[in-house]
C-alpha cells in the first residue's frame, strides 16, 4: 500500500472510532473523544508499529499479532483509554505493557512524558528503538515487571495498564499522584475483563468506576532469567 492509501485507510479508521465512541457512550460516559486525542490518533503512523507484512492491515480497527503471543491494541481501545485519562500537556504518564510501543506514542502526543514498562525484553528493546527512530524522545522504555511499576520515576499524573491483572496491583495505586487517574482492565484469563477508571482524590481516596467489557492479554509476573 502506498502512502496515499495508508492515509485514506487512517482517515476511515478515525471515522470508525468516532462511530464506536458514540455507540459505547453508555459504557464510557463519553459520546466523543477530545480533539487532542483524535489528533494524536490521526498523527501516529500505526503502520510503523505492526510487522512489515501486516502493513496493509495497519488501519483496521482490530488488535493485530506482533509476535511473542502478544498483540498491538485495537485503535478504538487505544483512543478510549487515552481519552479517559484526561491528559494535559504537562502530565507524566506510566504505561504498563509497552508491546510494540503504539499506545506509548499516542500518549506521547498528548502528555509531557511517558514511562512504559514491558516484561518481554525483546519487545522492550524493539519498542525503544522504534520510538527513538520515529522521534518520540519523550518516551522511556523499561524492561521489567509492571507489577512493580516504576518507583524511581513516580508518582505519576496518570497510569494506563494494557494487559489484564486479576487485581489492581497495589504498587501502581501507590505510584498514582493525588488527583491522578488510572485505567486498568481487570479480570481472569479467558474471561471477559472490565476496564476500570480509578480516580485518586486530593486526600488519596480512590473512586472506581466500571466502563467497558474488554479482552486484553493477561498481565504476567516476570520470571527471573526469562526473555
Ligand atoms: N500497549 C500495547 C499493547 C501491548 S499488549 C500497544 O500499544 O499496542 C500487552 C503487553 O503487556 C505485552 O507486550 C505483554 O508482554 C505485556 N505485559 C504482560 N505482563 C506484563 C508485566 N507484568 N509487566 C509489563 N508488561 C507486561
Amino acid at each position: 500500500m502506498d502512502d496515499q492509501r495508508l492515509d485514506k485507510a487512517r482517515r476511515r479508521l478515525l471515522e470508525e472510532i468516532e462511530v464506536e465512541a458514540a455507540d459505547t457512550r453508555n459504557w464510557t460516559g463519553r459520546a466523543r473523544f477530545s480533539n487532542r486525542v483524535m489528533a494524536a490518533m490521526a498523527k501516529v503512523p500505526r503502520h510503523a508499529f505492526v510487522p512489515a507484512e501486516d502493513r496493509d492491515h495497519a488501519y483496521v480497527n482490530r488488535p493485530r499479532p506482533i509476535g511473542f503471543g502478544q498483540t498491538i491494541s485495537q485503535p478504538y481501545i487505544v483512543a478510549v483509554m487515552t481519552d479517559l485519562l484526561d491528559l494535559s500537556g504537562t502530565d507524566r504518564v506510566l504505561e504498563i505493557g509497552a508491546g510494540c510501543g503504539y499506545q506509548a506514542a499516542v500518549l506521547a502526543e498528548v502528555a509531557a512524558k511517558v514511562f512504559t514498562v514491558e516484561v518481554i525484553d525483546s519487545l522492550a528493546e524493539a519498542a525503544r528503538a522504534r520510538l527513538k527512530r520515529l522521534g518520540y524522545d519523550n518516551v522511556e522504555v523499561l524492561s521489567g515487571d509492571g507489577f512493580l511499576g516504576w518507583p524511581e520515576k513516580g508518582p505519576f499524573d496518570a497510569i494506563i495498564v494494557t494487559s489484564a491483572p486479576e487485581h489492581v496491583p497495589p504498587a501502581l495505586v501507590d505510584q498514582l499522584m493525588p488527583g491522578g487517574r488510572m485505567v486498568v482492565p481487570v479480570g481472569r484469563v479467558h474471561e471477559t475483563q472490565t476496564l476500570y477508571l480509578i480516580v485518586k482524590d486530593k486526600d488519596g481516596n480512590l473512586k472506581t468506576r466500571k466502563t467497558l467489557p474488554v479482552a486484553f492479554v493477561p498481565m504476567v509476573p516476570k520470571k527471573e532469567g526469562a526473555r
